[in-house]
């Protein structure tokens, strides 16, 4: 179990708005470490976290240009083993990370082409990543279909994110927390960041308002609306993201599948009690969480493109849900120009993965320890721009 401690601050009273991966994580860590911690959220099921697919993806994710968001990737997946076995411990409840490695699939020559140039991508960056012929791919991964033109094997591992959350709470809980089935906004006086406001009926006090030396706002798409105090815009935006829950057999599946069907990026991620998630659109339209017939459509198209099987399995749940995107794909994570208001939002599509890493950051601020190396690249002041300009 890693060892926690409060800073020389001692141990503070801290308010954090949104109890989605990012809110919890930071809560939990913060309580573990002796801090005093009150998280509020209306409904988390509503959430980006309650939809994710749950990859640790680092690698598969990373993208020509976005090297700060790979290394911080590489940094976080790090940090997941100690984060579930510490989660584990604290609840009782495995949490486990599924060893099942990435497969990278192409169906044409162009596709096979974009791979090796990742493989490239990745190899210069010092990851490893294996490249294979279409027949050692079947070999690993039976169910692939035979109009394979090439693979890569990624070691990445994967996670149920609704079990983590779930988990993350009866955590934070077991540590003297406290979760409020209320929505919340920062109180601000004079530029520093005095408690939390209840927006909701029930409330713990009878003012409305719980005082905290320090209020993180971890509100996901959500958290602009609560930073009004400061003088410049935060540009977090929903970006949708709709995904399916199918039910295969236990072990059907040995890998994270993930290829593109007609220009169309699908993944397959298979869980060990037979779960199988097959996502996800990407889709910048707003604040819309309607399911369609048409995204529905395309996903198990393109997934039984990629694995024939896949058809015989009973499609269980359809979701949409918005992630907290920034301009550069890069999380938003640290103090902001009001004392005291500290903001961990941005994750787009990788909050699963940034979790263990977005609270090593928070905590570290708050316990005034020096922040891990890369922080400065997430840092919540190097979005800002005057408000004016926007
Ligand atoms: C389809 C899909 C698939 C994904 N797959 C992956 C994946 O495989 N790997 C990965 O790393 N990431 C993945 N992601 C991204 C990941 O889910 C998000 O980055 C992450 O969940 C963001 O977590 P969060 O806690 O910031 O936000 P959320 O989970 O959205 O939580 C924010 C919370 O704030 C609450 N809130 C809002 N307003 C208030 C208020 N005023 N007061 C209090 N609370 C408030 C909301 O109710 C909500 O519960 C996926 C996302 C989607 C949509």
């Amino acid at each position: 179990m890693t060892a926690l401690t409060v800073g020389a601050k001692g141990p503070q009273r801290v308010a954090v708005l949104g109890a989605g991966i990012i809110g919890l994580a930071c809560a939990w860590r913060l309580a573990r470490a002796g801090h005093r911690v009150t998280v509020l959220d209306p409904s988390a099921r509503t959430g980006a976290t309650y939809a994710a697919a749950g990859m640790i993806a680092p690698a598969s994710e990373a993208a020509f240009g976005q090297d700060a968001l790979l290394a911080a990737g590489l940094a976080s997946a790090r940090l997941w083993p100690t984060f579930a076995a510490d989660l584990t411990h604290d609840t009782g409840r495995p949490i486990e990370l599924t060893p099942c490695a990435t497969m990278l699939v192409a169906l044409d020559a162009d596709d096979d082409n974009a791979l090796t140039r990742h493989v490239r991508h990745l190899h210069r960056r010092g990851c490893t990543a294996e490249r294979l012929t279409s027949r050692a791919a079947r070999r690993l991964e039976a169910g692939l279909t035979p109009r394979l033109a090439g693979a890569v094997l990624l070691h990445e591992t994967a996670v149920d994110a609704r079990k983590v959350a779930s988990a993350l709470e009866v955590a934070l809980v077991e540590h003297g927390g406290t979760v409020l089935a209320v929505s919340g906004e920062p109180v601000v006086h004079e530029g520093t960041a005095t408690g939390v406001r209840s927006l909701g009926e029930r409330w713990a006090t009878t003012s409305g308002v719980i005082d905290a030396d320090v209020v993180v706002v971890a509100a996901g798409w959500r958290s602009p609306q609560m930073l009004s105090a400061l003088d410049h815009a935060v540009p977090i935006r929903p970006l949708k993201g709709q995904i399916l829950r199918l039910r295969s057999s236990p072990g059907a599946l040995g890998h994270t599948v993930r290829g593109t069907v007609r220009g169309r990026e699908v993944y397959v991620v298979p869980r060990p009690d037979g779960e199988v998630v097959v996502g996800a659109t990407s889709e910048d339209v707003g604040e819309d969480l309607r399911v369609t017939a048409g995204a529905v459509h395309d996903l198990l198209h393109d997934a039984i493109e990629l694995l024939p099987e896949l058809a015989e399995a009973t499609l269980v749940e359809s979701t949409a849900r918005l992630r907290p995107a920034t301009s550069d794909n890069l999380p938003v994570v640290g103090p902001t120009c009001v004392d005291g208001l500290v903001l961990a939002s941005g994750h787009g599509r990788d909050g699963i993965l940034l979790a263990p890493l977005t609270a090593e950051l928070v905590s570290a601020h708050i316990d005034g320890r020096p922040p891990p190396s890369g922080a400065e690249t997430l840092a919540a002041q190097r979005l800002c721009t005057p408000k004016e300009l926007t």
